[in-house]
């Protein structure tokens, strides 16, 4: 079987590294909040060109961390795209913010800035644009929504972590951006961990208070009635050291796999292009309509498949929607999209294998629906 993902082998091939790193902070006596954790957020920063990094424990708590630290109480609603896992949904909730679900662009994915006008009013607090699958979206075209109505925009970059534009790095060109260290994604920790990046010195210095419980000034005194607890500990930061410069040739390593899943892609399958900086190659989703089919088909020849995602936002009932979502296309991409492995350290072989048995596969389907037609 041709894995979904398998962390192992970059452990495997990194493991004396990764043992001295961790010996390192063993030794140390300091496990969070030290040497480790400031020369990364030091690192990060510099690699994405922003001002200041905050690491935190999770990408969901830095997408938290951000709506909190936007200083305006009388706007309490999110607005962000059914399609992405419902991370920026789930954070919302736990600031207690109501979510307006806005529908995606057909083509990319991605949220559609064209849909934003009726969403946005004076309760909106930020607009969460993900750069889903690596994909960088148009941020500055969200911006130049956004900005004239006061509403703030949240990148979240945890699946597009050195994806560029010209006109800066994921995370660099919104209010905030957000990142996930979750062990899968092309920056990943050996455990959790995430961070908020901004340009912005208030902001910095606010998620910098929130993460701690609200102190501001000193420590056991809560200042800020936001706050929380969210750390990013010595062990995961000296893991992501390690891997920070190892994440560009990864990008490169996992574009190249989905460029050649697109080429071995017969009629009726359409692989989501991922080509030029900025993509990172973080998933290789493609589009079928065929695609419960076509997954039990590549299952059978030995190639593991996903769905990112399978249930929109306004899906799952455990997520609460602040009004009546009108998202077709979303829901309409969630019963054709499928996800084959992609990750830096797949074999040439697992690559060529997965690519015939798509080639294979998805011609078979299509002349079966061909017939049905
Ligand atoms: C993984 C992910 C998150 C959440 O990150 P966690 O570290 O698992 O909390 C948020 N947004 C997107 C788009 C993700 O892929």
């Amino acid at each position: 079987m041709i894995p979904f993902n398998d962390l192992g082998r970059a452990i495997a091939a990194q493991r004396s590294d990764l043992d001295e790193a961790i010996a390192r902070v063993l030794d140390s006596g300091w496990l969070v909040h030290g040497p480790q954790h400031e020369a990364f957020e030091a690192e990060l920063a510099g690699f994405l060109g922003v001002a200041h990094a905050l690491g935190v424990a999770s990408g969901t708590d830095a997408l938290e961390l951000a709506m909190r630290a936007i200083d305006a109480p009388e706007r309490d609603v999110v607005v962000t795209a059914p399609n992405a896992g419902g991370y920026a949904t789930f954070a919302a909730r736990a600031c207690g913010l109501g979510v307006r679900l806005c529908d995606v662009d057909p083509d990319t994915h991605l949220l559609d800035p064209r849909r934003l006008d009726g969403l946005l009013d004076e309760r909106v607090r930020a607009v969460v644009v993900t750069h889903l699958y690596g994909r960088m979206a148009d941020v500055a075209e969200v911006v130049r929504v956004c900005q004239p109505r006061g509403v703030r925009v949240i990148e979240d970059c945890a699946q597009a972590i050195g994806a560029r534009r010209p006109e800066g790095a994921a995370g660099a060109l919104g209010d905030l951006g957000t990142y996930s260290f979750y062990p899968t994604k092309n920056l990943g920790a050996l455990g959790d961990g995430g961070a908020v990046v901004t340009d912005d010195p208030h902001l910095a210095a606010r998620v910098r208070s929130l993460r701690q419980y609200g102190w501001r000034d000193a420590r056991y005194i809560a200042t800020d009635a936001a706050g929380r607890n969210s750390r990013l500990d010595e062990l995961q930061a000296a893991v992501l050291r390690l891997r920070l410069p190892l994440v560009e040739a990864g990008n490169e390593r996992r574009r190249a796999i989905i460029g050649r899943y697109a080429e071995a892609a017969p009629t009726g399958v359409r692989v989501l292009p991922a080509a030029g900086a900025e993509h990172a190659g973080h998933l290789a989703v493609l589009v079928t309509a065929a695609r419960d089919e076509l997954a039990a088909r590549l299952r059978a020849r030995g190639v593991a498949t996903a769905v990112h995602y399978p249930h929109p936002d306004d899906a799952q009932p455990g997520l609460v929607i602040d009004r009546p979502a009108d998202v077709p296309v979303a829901r309409k991409l969630a019963r054709h999209i499928l996800t084959l492995p992609c990750f830096p350290e797949l074999t040439d072989a697992e690559v060529d294998a997965v690519c015939a048995a798509l080639a294979a596969e998805g011609a078979a389907v299509d002349a079966a629906r061909g017939r049905e037609r």
